[in-house]
């Protein structure tokens, strides 16, 4: 068995009931086997950035996972598929989105699989709730960069 590994997940989704599909994929991340819940933010109430439709409702989650980075993604895009995920097009509105943000202080480039996030650094709706609940992990120039993005702590 692999010694557990610090990892953070940002959820998004943004179609149907978002704010119950995040309430609900968090509690499910954490009954995954393999992965072990240990910090939620709140959830945050954003609007689409580089994608269109409706508001956005994200969360970050912070868990201990004995999976390896690959298997926890393919987690991951299990439970987008369980609530529907489609790709019809890149940035397409979503009912869940699920992306690893940190995995430990791995430095992955695959074409699958790209950690850190190559694009967290840019996004507020990412590096706020990270922030409340890993504050270490995000620094004071980071949340300037993105204070003109608009997020609403829900
Ligand atoms: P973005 O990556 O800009 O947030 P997105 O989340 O909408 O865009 P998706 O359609 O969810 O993009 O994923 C496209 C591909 O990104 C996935 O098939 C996956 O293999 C790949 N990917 C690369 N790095 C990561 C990562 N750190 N977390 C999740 N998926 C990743
Ligand atoms: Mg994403
Ligand atoms: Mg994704």
């Amino acid at each position: 068995m692999r010694e557990p590994v610090t990892a953070y997940i940002a959820l998004g989704a943004n179609l149907g009931d978002a704010c119950a599909t995040v309430r609900q994929a968090i509690a499910a991340l954490g009954a995954r086997p393999g992965i072990a819940l240990q910090k939620a933010s709140s959830l945050y109430r954003t609007a689409p950035m580089e994608s269109s439709g409706p508001d956005y409702i994200n969360a970050v989650v912070e868990v201990h996972t004995t999976l390896s980075a690959p298997d926890l993604l393919a987690q991951l895009q299990a439970l987008e598929l369980a609530n529907g995920r489609e790709r019809p097009y890149r940035n397409a509105p979503r009912t869940l989105d699920l992306d690893i943000l940190l995995f430990g202080a791995a430095r992955l480039e695959s074409a699958a699989l790209t950690v850190p996030h190559p694009r967290m650094g840019g996004r507020a709706f990412v590096l706020v709730p990270l922030a409340e609940i890993a504050p270490h992990q995000v620094s004071e120039a980071q949340l300037q960069a993105v204070q003109n993005q608009s997020i609403e702590r829900l």
